[in-house]
């Protein structure tokens, strides 16, 4: 029998799946061509309470942990993934670091209107010389009569420039190394902040991608999110969370690409696609067996960041694969432009990439298999 958690989790499923069909997918083709998701979709979001998942009620929020969250992402991004990436960093990089590390001044200031799809929300990490290493980020901070100072730029920013919330990461003084880096959460409309441009890409179009510029930023004490000097500490641990949901966004991508393939390829066709077709299952199938138990570690606060790594690292590569093979089985007819075929395999090809590459992800599972080598049977 379902326990009450498997029938939540089953129930956003079901949500989020019926969301998808008469949604997402209808517009999965135009968002793709126009590189504009409709403001309708992300009220929708907020208006189906999705964007309140992991905000408990106190806040504002839906509840629910990793396991429901995943189970929606999946859905979603197997119609699209662009949006699926909106409300993946909206709760995990924004909503959730406001959660764990805010004042409760924080928490009742920005999570009662995340939740509720009032504000959308941000999280800037990267710069233009500091992506993988995240910790010789150049943005600066001093602190002013007024609270603090910000100058710099942020690279790369998802949902930055409708956010009404961004959790800002800047250094006091990059000598000081990890030490120095402090989180901040800055809201819209602040002087001195402005995206610079907005990157057209190769896939997830529709989630905006943008340079921010801090000139002269001025902040109140209150927008310093947790103590100063542990900035590094809240990315990192956001981000942990946030590969389980970028990974779940891959498997939806790696689900569409199969879905996509099984449409060229029928009982009676030749061996080598019906084997490209099993073979991609199979990987689809382990993909989401790593997402579903780092989801679930997570919930049961037990070590959950190998996972996580092995979720992001594999589904991505799943999802690139099988949109690949998909080419492959589809033939002239899948590489066309604007063929569903060719607008998977162009967003499965940025899963890699985004919130950690693929070689990140390596070398995070190798410290953590070294450590938990160490006397312990992993
Ligand atoms: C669509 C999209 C959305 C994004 N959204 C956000 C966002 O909302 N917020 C945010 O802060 N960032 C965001 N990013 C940035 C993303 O996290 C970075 O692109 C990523 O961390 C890689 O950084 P980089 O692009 O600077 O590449 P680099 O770090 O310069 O890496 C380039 C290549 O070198 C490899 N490499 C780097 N260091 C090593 C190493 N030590 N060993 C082996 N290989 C290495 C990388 O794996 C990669 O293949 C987004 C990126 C994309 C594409």
């Amino acid at each position: 029998m379902a326990t009450a958690s498997e029938s939540a989790v089953q129930a956003w499923k079901d949500k989020a799946a019926s969301f998808a069909r008469r949604e997402l997918e209808p517009l999965a083709a135009e968002i793709d061509r126009t590189d504009l998701l409709p403001e309708a979709v992300v009220a929708a979001l907020g208006r189906e309470g999705f964007l309140g998942l992991g905000t408990p009620a106190r806040w504002g929020g839906q509840g629910g942990g990793a396991r429901e969250f995943v189970a929606v992402l999946e859905e979603l991004a197997a119609a699209n993934p662009a949006i699926a990436v909106v409300l993946a960093v909206h709760v995990s990089v924004c909503a959730a670091p406001i959660l764990a590390w805010g004042t409760d001044a924080q928490r009742e200031t920005y999570l009662p209107d995340l939740a509720g799809g009032r504000r959308l929300g941000a999280f800037a990490l990267t710069e233009p010389g500091a992506g993988s290493d995240a910790a010789a980020l150049r943005t600066r901070y001093r602190t002013v009569a007024s609270g603090y100072e910000l100058n710099g730029s942020k690279m790369f920013i998802s949902n930055a420039a409708s956010a009404g919330a961004i959790v800002l990461f800047a250094t006091r003084d990059p000598a000081l190394g990890p030490a120095g880096i402090s989180a901040f959460v800055v809201p819209p409309g602040t002087p001195g902040f402005s995206v610079a441009q907005r990157f057209d890409k190769l896939g997830l179009r529709g989630s905006e991608t943008t340079e921010l510029v801090l000139d002269r930023v001025k902040l109140p004490p209150e927008a310093l999110l947790g103590p100063e000097g542990r900035g590094l500490a809240i990315a990192l641990s956001a981000l942990a969370g946030g590969r389980v949901g970028i990974a779940s966004c891959a498997l939806g991508v790696a689900r569409a690409a199969l879905e996509e393939m099984r449409r060229n390829v029928r009982a009676d066709d030749t061996e080598w696609k019906r084997q490209l077709l099993g073979s991609s299952y199979a990987e689809l199938l382990a993909a989401r067996a790593l997402v579903e138990e780092a989801a679930r570690r997570k919930d049961a606060d037990e070590p959950f960041v190998d996972q996580a790594s092995a979720a992001k690292l594999l589904a991505s590569r799943a999802a690139v694969a099988i949109a690949s093979r998909g080419l492959d089985v589809g033939g002239e007819a899948a590489t066309r432009q604007g063929s569903a075929a060719e607008r998977i395999f162009r967003d499965a090809r940025v899963f890699p990439i985004v919130e950690g590459t693929s070689e990140i992800q390596e070398l995070l599972l190798a410290r953590g298999f070294l450590k938990a080598s160490d006397g312990r049977t992993v």
